[in-house]
């Protein structure tokens, strides 16, 4: 063998051996500085390693979602008719639900607040009314905070009261509603108001994506949502519960989960 030959197979083996010999990389460090305004130093070797969460396919619930309708029961659901607490009464039929009207409110039995939550719904296929006349209900946070779902398929109404608007306050940033009798999904990201007493310390804030797409991003809420009024915030708990709105339309709903959100470092 030529030496420039004996040379390269050597140089090749000894890439080879890099390759082959596995690294010791670190899983953390104790030498690194403190990260200003947290009590871990960076990439600390000391510092609560996430808990695994598996992920839903296609919007489903991920493993540790709280499942509120999974298209089977209203189990998790009561409605409230002229002011009364009454057994859910809402139609359910091939994997959603649907408002019937005069039933009322569906309203959930669980409180909830600073979370993520995840709902779809469907406009009537079928077109009657116009503005707030057609496919008009409502997601409401907390029992007082309406995302509002409306049909916005060439359907012309006031800005802030279309799908996704916070009514009465905000419209959505943009309308990627799709048409009737097509299901549409929200995601949304609240954090709750704080109040001391009385006072409202910190306001609520609110993420929308509709269909996938940013329709409100961290913004402000003034108050409650209030047709032709002004909301203002009324002291309540850290957690309420949902509110899906009967206003006369056969809207549908299906696959509603929440996710508490927790703090950093918690295990
Ligand atoms: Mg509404």
């Amino acid at each position: 063998m030529e030496a420039k030959t004996i040379m390269r197979t050597i140089l090749a083996l000894i890439a080879l051996a890099a390759v082959a010999t596995p690294q010791n990389s670190p899983v953390g460090y104790s030498d690194t500085p403190v990260i200003p305004g947290q009590k871990w130093k960076v990439h600390d070797i000391d510092r609560v390693h996430p808990r695994q969460v598996t992920p839903g396919i296609d919007g489903k619930p991920p493993s540790d979602a709280v499942v509120l309708f999974d298209g089977k029961d209203l189990s998790k659901w009561d409605n409230v008719k002229n002011g009364k607490v009454v057994p859910a009464a809402w139609k359910v039929e091939n994997g959603y639900m649907e408002v019937t009207p005069g039933a009322g409110i569906l309203t959930s039995k669980d409180k909830f607040g600073t979370a993520q939550y995840h709902v779809e719904w469907a406009s009537p296929t079928e077109i009657k009314g116009n503005s707030q006349g057609r496919g008009n209900s409502g997601f409401f946070l907390m029992q007082k905070y309406e995302i509002q779902v409306l049909d916005a398929w060439n359907n012309l109404t006031y800005a802030d009261g279309q799908a996704s608007a916070l009514y009465g306050q905000w419209p959505p940033l943009v309308n990627p509603a799709r048409r009737p009798g097509e299901w549409n999904t929200y995601d949304i990201l609240f954090e709750a108001p704080k109040f001391e007493r009385d006072k409202v310390v910190k306001p609520a804030y609110v993420t929308v994506l509709f269909n996938g797409v940013v329709t409100h991003h961290h913004q402000e809420l003034i108050g409650r949502t209030i047709h032709r009024q002004i909301g203002r915030y009324e002291t309540h708990g850290p957690e309420e519960p949902i509110d899906l709105q009967d206003h006369g339309d056969k809207v549908r709903y299906r696959n509603i989960w929440v996710r508490r959100i927790g703090g950093y470092d918690q295990p």
